[in-house]
């Protein structure tokens, strides 16, 4: 079990690891699975002290090589889920499970807005980790509509289970996925589903008729992430300690709100870092 698991590996995340391991604590730092951050998008920087004129991805990189110093590893896992166990907190990221006692949440600003039907059908045929859910759809249909490259991946993976799997992508690459996937390059547009499950997905196009529906999001919608956590318009509502509503969760950077700032997300990551070490400590003196 980590003290800490830190999830994203942008300024706020990097910010909050470099401080708790100076303090010394346990911990684990998962930056996704694609190596991009909002801050690799920004062309140039002018407002960060230091570091005059520089891209965000040479900024990015400066960071990196600081926590590479400081012999930080970052584990380029996507967590799909949280759950509250009480005094612990289990990550699941599809492939591994960890255990911390405390959370540093630094995901980033989630833009992304639900499709018509997301809400509704979620959990009942649609889900957003086909490595968790894929085995529930053995020899039934699928399609995965993908904002990344990541869905490329889960996709082929379904394809050795499903009947059918349609790949609907949300990007423009050079998509490698095998001849068993059908690639539809078509808007999703609805969910559709009777009263009990999602039946079909609805395109500008066409409609799919499929048994689920997987969405592959650069990031996970908060609420999705860990269930009961208090939003407060889109973003995570933390205290000036950046405390969140949950004991033991802490939040930072882009994803607690504006101002959308590498200065504000740096200075914010120290402070949950510094927050969660204090309330290990009180839980150690109990
Ligand atoms: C085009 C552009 C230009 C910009 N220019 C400037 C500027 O000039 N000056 C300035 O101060 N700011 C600028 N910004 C804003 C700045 O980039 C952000 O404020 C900053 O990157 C926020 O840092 P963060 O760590 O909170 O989030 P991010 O940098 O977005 O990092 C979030 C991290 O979380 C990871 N993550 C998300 N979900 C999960 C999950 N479920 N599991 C594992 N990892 C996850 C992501 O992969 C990523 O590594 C700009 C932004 C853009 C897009």
């Amino acid at each position: 079990m980590y003290d800490v698991a830190i999830i994203g590996g942008g300024p706020a995340g990097l910010s909050a690891a470099l401080n708790i391991k100076i303090r010394n604590k346990s911990f684990v730092l998962f930056g996704g699975i694609e190596k991009v951050t909002g801050l690799t998008k920004a062309p140039q920087v002018d407002n960060y002290l230091g570091l005059p004129a520089m891209s965000g991805a040479d900024m990015l990189d400066a960071f990196k090589k600081h926590a590479e110093h400081m012999d930080i590893e970052i584990k380029h896992e996507k967590v799909q889920n949280i759950l509250n166990m009480g005094d612990y907190f289990a990550l699941n990221t599809g492939a591994n499970f960890y255990e911390a006692k405390t959370l540093i949440l630094a995901t980033g600003h989630a833009k992304a807005k639900y499709m018509p039907g997301e809400r509704e059908y979620l959990g009942r045929g649609l889900g957003y980790c086909a490595t968790c859910d894929g085995p529930l759809y053995r020899n039934k249909s699928v399609a995965i509509i993908s904002e990344n490259q990541e869905g490329e991946e889960e996709a082929n993976y379904l394809s050795e289970l499903c009947s059918e799997v349609y790949y609907i992508p949300i990007y423009k690459a050079e998509y490698k996925v095998n001849e068993k996937v059908k690639l539809i390059q078509e808007k999703a547009v609805e969910i559709l589903g009777d009263e009990n499950k999602t039946t079909a997905l609805k395109t500008d196009k066409s409609e799919l008729v499929v048994d689920g529906i997987f969405i592959v999001r650069n990031v996970i919608p908060m609420g999705q992430l860990l269930e009961g956590l208090e939003i407060e318009e889109g973003s995570i509502k933390v205290d000036k300690n950046m405390a969140a509503s949950m004991p033991g969760v802490y939040a930072c950077g882009d994803a607690v709100g504006k101002p959308y700032q590498i200065a504000k997300a740096v200075g914010e990551g120290t402070v949950a870092a510094l927050s969660a070490v204090k309330y290990l400590d009180h839980l150690n003196t109990k």
